[in-house]
């Protein structure tokens, strides 16, 4: 049989797909129960994969069963309630099942006309987003691969519009000669945001530091003195501590400035999206542009961010860099890649849709919500189990500290991780090396957390007692 015989047997016996929605379920079903790291074994069995290019055609049901076999096994168990390493998020089943659909569709959400129902869901998402965050009416948004996407958009802009403020079009004249443009941000600030900084060409050395409180939030006292030429970073959601900068103050100021606001909010910008947190975002709606994922508190497959920004003139033609966009911008479509430095893109927006639709603003509280009082409880119970916990816990994010040395600190957080029963990783707060415990996932329950203590208990144990 020839290959392209073959791919249109596999395309309409569906079995190759009965046989992957099977292991599918098969994983959905173990996830919970086993190790959240992957064993040992696991791993280095991943030396399955090495090997040289095949030369012929295979067969489709051996490599998705050697997949299965391999590779599903040397997963690290993220949707299964006990992973709360980094910052990621969970998968809600409706964004899940509306994500399996749209595979098949295999849209390219460039165009409108590559896409009707694509360009559809992002503009209804668009409005959504606006109306949840509580921002301007023309504020847009391009919908890009996760937050250090979109942070770029956003410096992108800001970087457009102060200099067009200055008389100088820096997509056309570009760096060599423009007006110096200011880089200010607190200490504190997301690598992924001092990443766009360098991509952009600012230069990290000329970045003006704002120190910050003890819970990592900008002293607004200490910025400097702004002016029209300024771009401020500030962010939503500590990486860390999980704590907010004072939006209010700061944007107030550098309106009368005539500077530029973007707040990096990848996880906690939901905060603002929610009732009972809102409080914590109090001020964000009068930034000029803002980042989210939409892969991490929200909870929608890999990969999601989204950029916000209320000067669509400067976004578009930041990221257009000539003028044919100008016909379709305000045309009756919308075309998604004008919002996005990308082109060819696949249909985030669906899952984002799927998300809104079934949460409701209601919903989006509880699930935030809900992943506070998760962090809150892992606070108390081991506050209660006396470690100490080195952050207000306002978020979602927890910092423990398990020993007094480094070294202790590092051979428990080991423990805990060989220990398969949940996986926490490390940072450095106040010079000191610390466990960072992210509650990122719907799935995480009460017992859950109390599961998870116990293994920070047991792994004191085992390193006190060696
Ligand atoms: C995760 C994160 C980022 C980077 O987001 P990606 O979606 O991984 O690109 C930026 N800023 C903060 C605060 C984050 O938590």
């Amino acid at each position: 049989m020839t290959l392209h015989n073959s791919m249109h047997r596999e395309q309409q016996s569906k079995a190759l797909l009965e046989q992957a929605k099977g292991y599918a379920y098969e994983y959905a079903d173990s996830v919970a129960q086993r190790n959240v790291f992957p064993s040992k074994q696991a791993v280095a069995d991943l030396e399955q994969f090495v090997e040289d290019l095949p030369t012929t055609s295979g067969d489709a049901t051996a490599i998705l069963q050697q997949l299965h076999q391999y590779g599903s096994p040397a997963t690290t168990a993220q949707t299964g309630g006990r992973y709360f390493g980094f910052v990621n998020g969970g998968i809600l089943p409706v964004t899940l099942a509306t994500k399996w659909l749209s595979d098949f569709w295999d849209q390219n959400t460039a165009l409108y006309v590559m896409s009707p129902i694509a360009s559809k869901l992002e503009e209804v998402c668009e409005g959504w987003l606006r109306q949840l965050f509580g921002l301007p009416d023309n504020t847009v948004a391009g919908f890009v691969s996760g937050t250090s996407s979109a942070i770029l958009c956003g410096l992108a802009a800001a970087r457009y519009r102060l200099l067009q403020n200055q008389g100088w079009d820096f997509n056309q004249q570009g760096h060599n000669g423009a007006p110096a443009l200011r880089i200010i941000a607190g200490r504190h600030i997301h690598g992924a945001v001092t990443k766009a900084v360098a991509l952009l060409g600012f230069g990290t050395d000329n970045i003006e530091w704002v120190e910050g409180d003890d819970q990592g939030r900008i002293l607004p006292e200490q910025l400097p003195q702004l002016d029209g030429s300024c771009i401020i970073l500030l962010q939503a959601g500590n990486v860390n501590s999980g704590s907010f900068d004072p939006f209010e103050e700061i944007c107030d100021g550098a309106k009368r400035a005539g500077a530029w606001v973007h707040i990096d909010g990848a996880f906690g910008l939901w905060a603002g999206g929610t009732r009972r947190l809102k409080h914590l975002t109090k001020g964000m709606e009068k930034a000029h542009s803002w980042s989210v994922d939409g892969h991490k508190t929200l909870n929608t497959p890999y990969d999601s961010g989204i950029l916000l920004c209320h000067d669509k003139e400067a976004l578009v033609s930041a990221l257009q860099a000539n003028g044919a966009y100008l016909t379709s911008c305000y045309g009756e479509n919308r075309d998604g890649m004008l919002y996005t430095p990308e082109m060819s893109r696949r249909a985030r927006a669906v899952e984002l849709w799927a998300a809104l639709k079934y949460l409701g603003a209601e919903g989006v509280d509880q699930l935030v919500y809900g992943m506070h009082e998760r962090a809150l409880q892992f606070g108390d119970e081991l506050r209660a189990a006396g470690f100490a916990i080195l952050n207000d816990v306002v978020f979602n994010q927890v910092i423990v500290s398990p020993a007094d040395t480094d070294t202790e600190t590092d051979r428990i957080m080991a423990a805990i991780q060989d220990s398969g029963e949940c996986w926490v990783g490390g940072s450095v707060w106040q010079g000191k090396k610390v466990i960072r415990i992210s509650v990122c996932s719907w799935v995480t329950s009460p017992k859950d957390v109390s599961r998870s203590v116990q293994a920070f208990i047991r792994a004191r144990e085992t390193v006190t007692e060696q």
